[in-house]
């Protein structure tokens, strides 16, 4: 099974539509199930309800122009926190 991947990435910073790149098919409007997307009259998609999103990938996976990043939540950022800690903790150290 594949919990620990899924339960590793549940969590998501921001659904990026390149709306150049998105032809209006509304899959994803379809697909998600948790209705992150809408749509309008036109078929613009835009994402109301991003907080709900549980990161399954189908959107970005389903999106036949590539049109849908998901962008997960600062794993970069908290990964050099915690370096940055970490170094400030070897600083300390080096410094006593
Ligand atoms: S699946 Fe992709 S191309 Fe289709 S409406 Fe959504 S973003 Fe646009
Ligand atoms: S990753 Fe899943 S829940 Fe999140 S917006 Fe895409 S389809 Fe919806």
């Amino acid at each position: 099974m594949s919990t620990k991947a899924s339960q590793s990435r549940n969590r998501i910073d921001s659904i990026l539509i390149n709306q150049e790149w998105c032809k209006r098919c509304g899959i994803c409007v379809a697909f998600c199930p948790k209705h992150v997307f809408e749509d309008d009259e036109e078929g613009t998609v835009s994402v109301p309800r991003p907080e709900d999103c549980i990161y399954c990938e189908l959107c970005e996976r389903l999106c036949p122009d590539l049109a849908i990043t998901l962008v997960p939540q600062a794993q970069d950022a908290q990964a050099q926190e915690e370096g940055a800690h970490a170094k400030t903790a070897q600083d300390a150290g080096a410094q006593a």
